[in-house]
């Protein structure tokens, strides 16, 4: 049998992790988990920017296509200081989990820089760009690996590297990236699709438990891009929004705050000073007695230290990996119901596989469709999801992993891979 520790450097220790506490050893093979543990292929490279003063910075760069087996990758690229292999493993991971619970044609990828952006000019962040796209493009295509924007990236850096890439092709690919701008081959609603799709998933499942949106308390942490837009549309859907929160103060009113007001008050992302609210902290604000709670922020947000105090019934994880895996248990136990980013926040990826269809057919769709088509995809994986718990929802995280992996796992045996990894390990 082949020798698999942890020293094995291939290995995504956090994957591995959370796949052995949430599947039970019987459900998958030994040669299937080997297969799960390791990414397919993991890119460490730098990138030389000049910057504005005429020096060369090099940067670290990562880019890791975790399996391909469901179609080509797919993830988001990352400015941030903390971006390391181990994290992009894990997020690549993600990423393959989600695309194939909500059924789209695409494996899961993740790519970063380690930076921090804010030191940068406008011109060094576009030169990183191209940069990083001269350095990857042969590992990325519309059929290969296609990226997107993530933490610090947005829709102006993936204009920056489709024509990079355009440059390096002599053609304009414009399904190698998503998340665009509009001019540039993007899709109509991708701004609040993550938010759109998330509430989508909780409206199916109050209307599972025979409740509404209606009246529905909510506690959101972070009002950025998916903090302030599912704010926005649970509030305009009749939801009472209690609290909401940004990196430097949450405010809470138990009768409801006035998010119109917030969101076109503030700057993105920022909650105004001048607020209307009783100011509360970040920590408290996960902590209040709402229905649900929606961590939309950073990770690792709920842990061993704070589970047990959490009186919210349902959270919805918008961000991804809020909870850690040590504390999932807890919730469990205490009976929180927890709906898993892979499903919550499936609508950002959903859009850029929109976009993708749209690039490849030259058809552009309505915002009309894209909505229509966003709601009919994600309320039916999630429906799947909710009848694969049969009732029970102690763990939907388990019940999605399940699903997904089992569509992976099938995707790989049917290309013959499966086999040829069970005959190394049987040798
Ligand atoms: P964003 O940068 O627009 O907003 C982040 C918000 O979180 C800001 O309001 C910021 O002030 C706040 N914040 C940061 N640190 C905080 C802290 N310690 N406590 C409380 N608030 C804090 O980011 P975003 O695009 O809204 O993404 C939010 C989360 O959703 C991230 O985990 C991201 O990975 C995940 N996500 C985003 C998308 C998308 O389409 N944007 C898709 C899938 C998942």
């Amino acid at each position: 049998m082949r020798n698999q520790t942890h020293e094995d450097k291939n290995i995504c220790i956090d994957c591995q992790t959370r796949l052995s506490t949430i599947l039970t050893t019987e459900h998958y093979s030994e040669a299937e988990r080997h297969l799960l543990d390791k990414p397919k292929r993991m890119l460490t490279f730098t990138v030389p920017v000049k910057m504005d003063s005429g020096d060369v910075q090099v940067f670290n760069a990562f880019r890791v296509l975790y399996s391909d087996a469901r179609g080509p990758g797919k993830g988001g690229i990352r400015f941030h200081p903390h971006v390391d292999l181990e994290e992009v493993k894990n997020l690549a991971f993600l990423m393959a989990l989600k695309c194939a619970l909500v059924a789209i044609p695409f494996g899961g990828a993740k790519g970063g820089i380690e930076v921090d952006p804010s030191t940068l000019s406008a011109g060094e962040i576009e030169r990183m760009s191209r940069s990083y796209i001269r350095e990857l493009h042969q590992f990325i295509g519309e059929h290969v690996d296609v990226p997107a924007p993530d933490v610090n990236t947005n829709a102006a850096i993936m204009g920056y590297m489709v024509d990079e890439y355009a440059k390096i092709k002599g053609a304009f690919v414009p399904g190698v990236i998503t998340g665009k701008p509009l001019s540039l081959g993007g899709s109509q609603g991708r701004t609040e699709a993550t938010s759109l799709g998330g509430a989508h998933v909780l409206k199916t499942y109050l209307e599972h438990i025979n409740k509404n949106v209606e009246g529905t308390t909510v506690a959101i942490q972070g009002f950025g891009n998916v903090g302030s837009n599912i704010a926005k549309i649970l509030h305009d859907w009749g939801a009472i929004v209690v609290a909401i929160s940004d990196a430097k103060r949450a405010v809470f009113d138990k009768n409801g705050l006035d998010i119109t007001a917030f969101v076109d008050g503030g700057s993105p992302g920022i909650i105004p000073e001048d607020h209307c609210g009783t100011e509360i902290t970040n920590a408290a604000l996960l902590t209040l007695d709402v229905d649900v709670l929606i961590p939309a922020a950073i990770s690792h947000q709920i842990t061993t230290k704070n589970a047990t105090e959490i009186q919210a019934n349902v959270i919805l994880e918008m961000a991804n990996d809020p909870i850690t895996t040590d504390a999932d248990p807890l919730l469990q136990k205490r009976g929180v119901v927890v709906i898993p980013d892979i499903i919550a926040n499936a609508g950002g990826v959903m859009v850029s596989y929109f976009e993708w269809v749209q690039n490849s057919s030259n058809d552009y769709w309505a915002i009309e469709k894209v909505h229509t088509e966003l709601e009919r995809r994600i309320t039916q994986a999630f429906s799947t999801v909710l009848e694969q718990s049969k009732g029970s929802f102690t763990s939907l995280r388990a019940d999605g992993y399940r699903l997904a992996i089992d569509r992976i796992i099938e995707a790989e045996r049917v290309r013959g891979r499966l086999q040829h990894i069970t005959q190394n390990i049987n040798v």
